[in-house]
């Protein structure tokens, strides 16, 4: 089903001109999403400059950076998960709607880059039962097209997922914390440069990525960010 379906998706960009996603209306130049629609998407202007938490109110650090910083060097998460991206986000994450997840990756390569770049890209992983109930890794697909667009390697299989993990959606801020621990490991003999960022599609306490962070950072790699395509403000717990 999915090997038919990225076929026909692949061969529609020939023969239908694009259409946005959204509402229907004409595409922007190789984009299935319009101009009004991209427009409409929640940037995430204002937010924390250490971990990208969406901020009300214009500050430098999220109270909980004051505290406690994450383990992550930077953050880059351009957008913020509200209306209407989390509907593409939904369609192509639980949909397996893989042109919603083109136009996604369309759209961050096209958002302000961080001033410091890595010299290598990571995803985080899903593990195998998860990967074969959805068909693809929705991180990856979003890093492939981002990485070539910015000339950035890919390393796909670095990360590995040794156990599986309840979906974070269900869970609180320290459950997460606990869920994914120990839940990621380097495969071994794997050679990274001193600075790399590891990619994830939706970023809410970044318990995830500060997991895989801390396997990098232990494994000896200097300088790890994190990056998301959205950040949604953290849940409570
Ligand atoms: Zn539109
Ligand atoms: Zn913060």
């Amino acid at each position: 089903m999915h090997a038919w379906r990225s076929t026909w998706q692949h061969l529609r960009q020939f023969v239908l001109p694009w259409h946005c996603l959204l509402c229907g209306a004409a595409g922007a130049e190789g984009m299935d999403l319009c101009a009004d629609c991209a427009a409409e998407l929640p940037r995430n202007a204002r937010c924390c400059a250490r971990c990208a938490l969406p901020l009300a109110v214009p500050a430098a650090l999220c109270g909980r950076c004051q505290q406690h910083a994450p383990p992550w060097d930077a953050a880059w998460a351009p957008f913020r998960y509200g209306w209407p991206l989390d509907r593409l986000e939904a369609r192509y994450k639980f949909g397996g709607e893989l042109a919603a997840g083109r136009v996604l990756s369309t759209l961050w390569q096209h958002e302000p880059r961080p001033p410091v770049w890595p010299q290598a890209l990571l995803v985080v992983p899903l593990h195998g039962s998860r990967l074969r109930q959805r068909g693809y890794n929705q991180a990856l697909e979003l890093a492939r097209p981002l990485a070539r667009a910015l000339g950035v390697p890919l390393h796909i299989d670095a990360l590995r997922r040794v156990r599986p993990t309840q979906a974070q959606t269900e869970l609180g801020a320290r459950a997460r914390r606990r869920n994914v621990r120990g839940a990621f490991a380097l495969v071994a003999g794997t050679a990274l440069p001193a600075h790399v960022a590891v990619l994830d599609d939706v970023m809410t306490t970044g318990a995830t990525l500060a997991e895989c962070v801390r396997v990098l950072k232990r494994a000896g790699v200097q300088t790890v960010d994190a990056w998301a395509l959205a950040r949604a403000p953290a849940p409570g717990g």
